[in-house]
Parts: structure tokens; C-alpha cells; sequence
């Protein structure tokens, strides 16, 4: 299984790296695969068996984009994982298809592991699943979805950081069509915790899960897969 923590705007330096140490320690003799996405300023290489990724980053190797870091910055620390697409990028950061797909192509070509996040507004949802199906389809085009570096996490918008998981019969029927169009590994997201954790890993077409505020904390991110 799969296991990655998005800390958002979550963490320091100092606190990034207890948590890593922690961490480490808690999962050596674990045979799962893990992933922090520390904030950016909280960088630094991996040094065991959990992999550090970037929450973003532009499609560059350097250049003039205030407030973004590209590719030069990310290699001081060998960073080769990135998370692509997620939904706050997506709506608050207005990242568009036509951009998200040019970054994709960009760390493609860099060789990097691409966790692609895809999901869809309640109001989606609300229309049925053939519309979530139909949402989720468009949010593959201009991606490479045979590109054997990618990881997909469907994320529901409705279900992330509001307590309210999909529940595993939304889970099941939704990660058996984006399978159809992408087979590749999927997790879930949204609102994963300690609670719901059992049943969602037991779901089919699971192959783990991305976690947000259940992350934040490693005693508690460690009863995710304990
Ligand atoms: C996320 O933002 O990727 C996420 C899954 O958050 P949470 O677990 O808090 O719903």
C-alpha cells in the first residue's frame, strides 16, 4: 500500500525534520511505500524509506517566476516526486487543465514520480456518477496517462478537509472507472483518518491513500497504517 502525507501550509523546517525522523524510525520494517510533501521551505533529501516530494513546483529549470521554485531548486535536494493537480492548486491557485498537463509534461520529461490528483465539486457529485465519471475523464486531457512514473489520487473536493469521507461504495464505483481510463496505482483522498482508514483500504481498486490533516501529526498518521 501506499501511504502519502500533503502537510499544505502546514510545518517548519525544524518540525518538518522530527516528523521525518520520527517517521523513519516508525516505518523501516514496514514493506508499504511512503511520501511526505513537507512545505516548500522544509525541503530537504530523503535519507531512508520515506520519500520527500514537492507540493509544487513550476515547469522550469530556473528563471523569472516570482514566489515559484523550479527545477535546480528541487535537484539540490534530489527531489524527484511531485504532486501535480491537486484540487486547491486547481481552485484557489487557478491552475488550469492546459497548465497542469504542461507541468505534467514538464516533470515527465524530467523523470520524476507524478502523483496526478484529479476530483470533483459536490455539485458534481450531486449530478450522478456518470457526471463525476465524465468530470474526472476531462481532467486526463493533455496527461500522459501511460506515463509508468505516475501514481493517480482521486481526491473528491467535497471530501477533503471537511470530515466527510466518500463513502466505499462511491469509492468502489469511482475508482473502478478511472481505472478503466487510467490503470495505473490509485489512492484515495479526502478526509481519511483513523476511524475510516480500515475501510477504505479494503475497498477494491485502492492501492492506498493521500492524507491531509491526518498527516500532520506522526503518532497519528502512524494508526493510518499500524
Ligand atoms: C488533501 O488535501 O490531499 C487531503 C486529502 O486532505 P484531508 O485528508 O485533510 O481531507
Amino acid at each position: 500500500m501506499i501511504f502519502a502525507a500533503n502537510f499544505k501550509t502546514n510545518h517548519t523546517r525544524t518540525s518538518t525534520k522530527e516528523y521525518i525522523l520520527k517517521l523513519e524510525n516508525l516505518v523501516k520494517n514496514s514493506s508499504d511505500e511512503f511520501y511526505i510533501f513537507p512545505p516548500t521551505s522544509a525541503l530537504q533529501s530523503s535519507f531512508g524509506k520515506v520519500i520527500i516530494g514537492t507540493q509544487n513546483a513550476y515547469p522550469t529549470k530556473n528563471g523569472a517566476f516570482t514566489g515559484e521554485i523550479g527545477l535546480e531548486q528541487l535537484e539540490e535536494f534530489s527531489i524527484k516526486t511531485i504532486l501535480i493537480g491537486h484540487s486547491e492548486r486547481r481552485t484557489i491557485l487557478g491552475e488550469s487543465q492546459e497548465f497542469i498537463a504542461q507541468k505534467f509534461d514538464f516533470f515527465k520529461n524530467n523523470g520524476f514520480k507524478i502523483i496526478y490528483c484529479i476530483g470533483e465539486p459536490l455539485e458534481v457529485r450531486e449530478s450522478g456518477e456518470s457526471k463525476v465519471i465524465e468530470f474526472l475523464a476531462e481532467q486526463f486531457n493533455g496527461i500522459d496517462i501511460n506515463y509508468e512514473n505516475l501514481i493517480i489520487a482521486y481526491e473528491p473536493i467535497w471530501a477533503i478537509g471537511t470530515g466527510v469521507s466518500a463513502t466505499n461504495i462511491q469509492i468502489a464505483s469511482t475508482h473502478k472507472a478511472v481505472k478503466q481510463i487510467c490503470n495505473q496505482p490509485l489512492l484515495y483522498g479526502g478526509s481519511v483518518n483513523s476511524s475510516n482508514i480500515k475501510e477504505v483500504l479494503s475497498t477494491a481498486n485502492v492501492d492506498g491513500v493521500l492524507v491531509g490533516s491526518a498527516s500532520l501529526e506522526v503518532e497519528n498518521f502512524h494508526t493510518l497504517f499500524n
